[in-house]
This record gives structure tokens, sequence and C-alpha cells, in this order.
């Protein structure tokens, strides 16, 4: 394994690192965000009020001509006035010509005699002067204009949603649309010499490019294929990327949706999206549904009153639509997920999804593989190992192979080479797992001499354990995820099964970095937090799941929930029985801690040498740390 004892700080952070899922770039336009239909009426009323706020009064306005009050009186004198009114309010009098055409308004002043002198005029006292004035503008500007207004605009509004519904993006006629990605094969598109280290996936999935390339050759002899391909296993081990070369090499459309995108704010959306992909890929057969993130709609329904209904329904319509069609239809539905186990039993029965295809983390010459195929994008010197970075990498992920490769090529351009090199790529693995160095480390004197202890305790507790992989590298440089230091420890090959004697020997380096401590500084630090977490964990599932304990021997005590992210586990044990674990858990690792006490004790001198070169140095490798190992133990001799 890929072990770490990170010290001082957990760095379970790393783990996360890894497991962040990778964002998918689609292939599709960039969509224009949605536009309620609230916004347009919003600017209707603002329209509408704009209309009437400033523009009726500026028509009026327009209307009325101002004249002095001496004007005024002379009409009045030579019965020119038609109507008037006086508007005391405003301190104004509006009045008319003779033939109403013309609107005046004057300023009011204190004339006691004015109303009788205009009665006499022979005036017409009136209550809506600017009416009588222009009647045919007063309808126009009150009654036809805002009409004329709206009905534009409920045309162009209409319109606009019209082509909307034509159009992929439609907001509200396209609801219950799938608007499942498309992507058609292009001469870059994926194929199977892209994805690495997981042979027998690719197997499995070649036999359906092959049923999509020769149907006739299945159906003569009466098989079917599969519906459905289920790929599970851990996050960025190249399920999507396994789809998409199933679509690239059998050269058939492929419709690609993610799980989420199919549950909606509104309850049976999902089905009806469900319904449109089925039928567009019906059209289209043959072809490859591919959905991404499955259990997002396909979890188990439990008994709960008041589940979530929309996802149930989502879920029945694709179990539905799964029996609806006919194996040989030329419709090939391949998903991926995580979470296998909290897949509803009703979606993975034979018929629906009959097979399932495992993809798990690359081993040795996967990873090898996988490195290569991500460095022919980039330019590497000649003398690059990938075996020995592969080798480093133990556990890594596809996507983080991939990652590691550009860190690499970053490194290279930030230090102005037109290359990238093997240090960079050993860089880059620490980086991905433990981010970047602290340049300006604040760290005291007393500190660092402390996490160098803790370091080569771990260190020479593992060399001097015969089963313990050989310590690769140890430094005390901090990096950004908060390790002040760290020592890499690396497989020479695959492992696939571990002995208890291993288990017990792994158990007893986490303990040994706190047991240096003890016995160089005579105290204890918060550093072995992350070791001790490890320690109990392993410790804990020795007893719990592999049945190496000698009181419960072999008895499921734990069931693992979530094989693929972090194996999150469950008891399953009474209360009693869990008291019971916890004192044997607790027996293991002080056995274990008590080991690596009288390991250091018994090279305290090696211990002390160590820790003083590593301090000197910062960073030592695992060749320098043997040479002064071995040159102690060949002196003694
Ligand atoms: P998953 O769907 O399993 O979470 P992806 O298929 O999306 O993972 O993989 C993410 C990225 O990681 C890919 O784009 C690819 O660059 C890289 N990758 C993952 N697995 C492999 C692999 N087996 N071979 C080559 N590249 C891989």
């Amino acid at each position: 394994m890929f072990r770490f004892s990170l010290d001082f700080i957990a760095i379970i952070l790393a783990k996360n690192i890894f497991y962040e899922k990778e964002i998918e770039i689609k292939m599709n336009e960039v969509k224009q965000p949605k536009k309620p239909l609230v916004y347009y009426y919003g600017i209707v009323m603002l329209l509408m009020m704009l209309f009437n706020f400033l523009a009726v009064p500026w028509f009026m306005q327009r209307q009325v001509k101002e004249v002095d009050y001496g004007t005024f009186m002379e009409m009045v004198e030579n019965k020119e006035i038609g109507s008037v009114q006086i508007q005391e309010d405003q301190n104004q009098i509006v009045f008319t010509d003779k033939e109403n055409t013309k609107v005046y308004k004057t300023g009011m002043l204190n004339d006691p005699g004015i109303v009788e002198r205009l009665y006499n005029s022979g005036a017409k006292f009136s209550g809506e002067i600017i009416e009588q004035a222009s009647p045919f503008l007063n309808l126009l500007v009150t009654w036809v204009l805002p009409l004329v207004i709206f009905i534009g605009l409920g045309q162009f509004m209409s319109k606009k949603i019209m082509n909307k519904a034509g159009g992929p993006n439609s907001m509200m006629f396209n609801m219950g649309k799938s608007n499942a990605k498309i992507y058609v094969k292009s001469s870059d598109g994926i194929k199977f010499d892209d994805v690495e280290g997981v042979d027998e996936a690719e197997e499995s999935l070649q036999e359906i490019v092959d049923y999509l390339h020769n149907p006739d050759k299945y159906r003569e002899i009466g098989a079917s294929m599969p519906k459905g391909v289920l790929l599970v296993g851990p996050p960025g081990t190249g399920k999507t990327m396994l789809a998409k070369a199933v679509a690239g090499e059998a050269n058939v459309p492929f419709f690609s949706m993610s799980g989420s995108e199919f549950v909606e704010m509104f309850v049976g959306m999902g089905a009806s999206k469900v319904r449109d992909l089925f039928k567009q890929a019906k059209e289209k057969a043959p072809c490859i549904i591919f959905i991404d993130e499955i259990d997002a709609i396909g979890k188990k329904r439990d008994g709960n009153i008041g589940g979530n209904d929309e996802r149930e329904q989502t879920l029945n319509q694709l179990l539905t639509e799964m029996d609806g069609f006919e194996g040989n239809s030329g419709v090939i539905i391949l998903a991926a997920s995580n979470r296998p186990e909290s897949l509803d039993p009703a979606l993975t029965r034979p018929g629906r999804f009959d097979r399932r295809v495992p993809v798990e983390l690359p081993d040795l010459k996967g990873r090898e593989a996988i490195l290569r195929v991500h460095a022919k994008k980039i330019k590497f010197s000649d003398d690059v190992d990938f075996a020995q970075v592969a080798r480093m990498a133990s556990g890594a992920s596809g996507a983080e192979l991939a990652n590691i490769v550009n860190e690499a090529a970053l490194r290279a351009v930030r230090d102005g080479r037109k290359f990238a090199t093997q240090a960079d790529l050993e860089e880059s693995i620490e980086v991905v797992i433990a981010g970047y160095q602290k340049k300006n480390s604040l760290l005291t004197d007393k500190e660092k001499m402390i996490v160098a202890y803790h370091e080569i305790g771990h260190a020479l507790v593992a060399a001097m354990q015969t089963n313990s992989a050989p310590v690769q590298k140890i430094t005390i440089v901090p990096r950004t995820s908060g390790a002040l230091g760290y020592t890499m420890q690396v497989d020479e090959g695959n492992h696939y099964l571990m002995s208890k004697e291993e288990i017990e020997n792994k158990i007893a380096t986490y303990t040994g970095g706190r047991a240096a401590e003890q016995l160089a500084v005579g105290s204890v630090s918060t550093g072995a937090a992350n070791d001790i977490e490890q320690a109990t964990r392993l410790a804990r599932a020795m007893i719990t799941r592999y049945g190496m304990s000698d009181e419960f021997g072999m008895v499921a005590l734990e069931t693992v929930t979530n094989q693929y992210l972090g194996g999150d586990t469950a008891l399953s044990c009474s209360a009693d029985t869990a008291a019971k674990i916890d004192v044997e858990v607790n027996d293991i690792v002080k056995k274990a801690h008590m080991k690596a006490m009288q390991i250091l004790k018994d090279n305290i001198e090696k211990l002390h040498e160590l820790a003083a070169f590593l301090l000197e140095k910062e960073t030592i490798t695992g060749e320098e740390f043997m040479d002064i190992l071995n040159k102690d133990t060949a002196d003694n001799l």
C-alpha cells in the first residue's frame, strides 16, 4: 500500500483530493440562463407605470399654452372664452378659445369678480376641459396607446416562448424533455486504447461493441444482449471513459445523462424525461444510453411514508421503460455508480441491468499503462521510469494518475523547462497527496526535532520488521495539507492479501512515531493523531471483519456500507460485544506500541543518528536511510 504516516495533523484530506469527482466537460453548447415569466411581466408593469407617470402628463402638458393674466382678462372682455375651469388646488385657471380648439392656462390672482365676469362673457364652466379641447387625442393617449403597447408586448413574448419551444432549451414547453447530451462520434473520440488498467471491464464491453456492429450474428443463434450494463467502482477509475469508448468504437449515437438531471422540482417531470429519452433512443437505435451516477435515481425504495416521490416515480418509469423494449432492439443502457449496494434490487435484477462490470482501482501494471497514456500528450525526458512512478503511486485511481502527470508538466513549466522529468513526477505524487511544500515554515527548532524523531521512528520500526515494505523517502518539509512530515513506503509488487503478522507490523509502524518521541524527547505531542486513527482502524478491522481475534473468531461483527466511497462500516453486534471489541482493539494497539518501543530501544543510537541526519538534510531517500542503518550494523559485526 501507498502508506503515509502523515503527522501532526491528520491527512484524511488527501483521500478526499483523490476521490473528488471529476467534473465532466459537457460537449453541448453553453446554455443561456433562462429568464422566468415574472421577469417579462415585471418589464410590462414598469413600462406601464412609466407611461402613466411621465408620458400621459407630458402629452397633456404639451397641449396647454400658458398665457399671462392680462391676456386672460382681455379674452374675457372680448368674450373669446369657450370653456373655463378654475383649478384652485393648483392655483391656476384653464380655459379654451371660443372654438374649443386651443387650451390656455394662467396663474390665479386675487380677483373676486372674475367668476361673475366670466359668466357674463358667456364662458361655460366645465369639469373636463382638456377632454373637450381634444377628445381624439385624449382617446388616443389614455386608451389606444396602452392597448397597442400591451398587444405588442404580448406578441413579442408569445413569439419568444414559441421559439424556445422549438429549440432545445425551452423553459415551459421543454420541462419534460430529456435534454440528454448526444455525443456524436468524432475522429478524436475516446477509444478502448485510451482506457488502461481495466482489461476485464474492457473485455466485457467489447462484446457489446461487437453486438452493435453485427447484431445478426447474435440474433441467428437466438442470443440476446443484456439490456443494461452497470459499471461499478470507486470514483475516477474510468467508468465514464469506458462508456464513451463503447460509443466511440461502436460508432453509434451516445446519449449521456447524469442521474441527478432527471430529478426535477415537480413530481412527474423526471418520469417524463425518462420517457422522452427512451423515445429518442428508440428512434435512433442502434444507440447507447449512458446514465452516470445512477444511484441518484436508482436508490432503494424504502417503506418510509413521505419518501421522495419524484425520485421513485422516475425510477418506476425507468423500470417500465427497460421492460418495454426487446433485448435485441439495439438500445443498450450503460450506467455507472460508485454506490451499487444502495441500488434498488428491481433495477439490478436480470432483465434490466443484467450485467455488472466492476471497474476497480488499477494494479501496478495498469497504473504504469495509464501513466503512459496520459504522458503521450506531454513532453517527458527519455529517462523517465514510469514503472517506478507507478510503484510510488500505489492505490491511486486513473483520474489521480492523470492529475499527477499534469502536475508534473505544470511543474516543468513553472521551472522554465521544455520537458518534464522523473523528479517532476515524483514531486507531483506528493503534491497530489500532501499538497505543495510550505516555503516559509514557522516551525521552531524543537518542533523540527520532534518531527524528525517521529518520522525516523516510523521508518526504523518499518525497516526492522522484515515484512514491512522498504522506506522510499522521509521528509520533514511541511506541506500545505497540514502534514509536517511523512515517511513514504513503497511496495515492490501487487499486494492482494495481508497476513495477520503483516497487519500487526503495520500497526507497530504507525505507533513507531509516538514511541520515538517518548524515547527521545520524553513527552508526547499531538503529532500522532493520524497514526492513532489509522492504527485503530486496522486493529478494529482485524477483529470485526477479518476474523483475526481468538475471542470472536470468524464472526462478522461489522459490515462495510459503501465499499467504493471510503469503506464506512456499521457495527452489527450487541452492546456487550462492542465493549469487548473495544478492549481487544486496545490490546492490539498497546502490544504494537510496546513492540515499537522495544525495537527503538534496541536501536536507540541509530534513532539518534538518523534523526540528526534528517534534521540537517530535511529530506532523505530510502537509500540514504538504509546506508546509515546498514553501516552501523556492519560496524557492530
Ligand atoms: P469515473 O466515471 O469512474 O468517476 P472518469 O471516467 O470520469 O471516472 O475518469 C476521469 C478521468 O480520469 C478521465 O477523463 C481520464 O483522464 C482519467 N482516467 C480514469 N481512469 C482511467 C483509465 N483507466 N485510463 C486512462 N485514464 C483514466
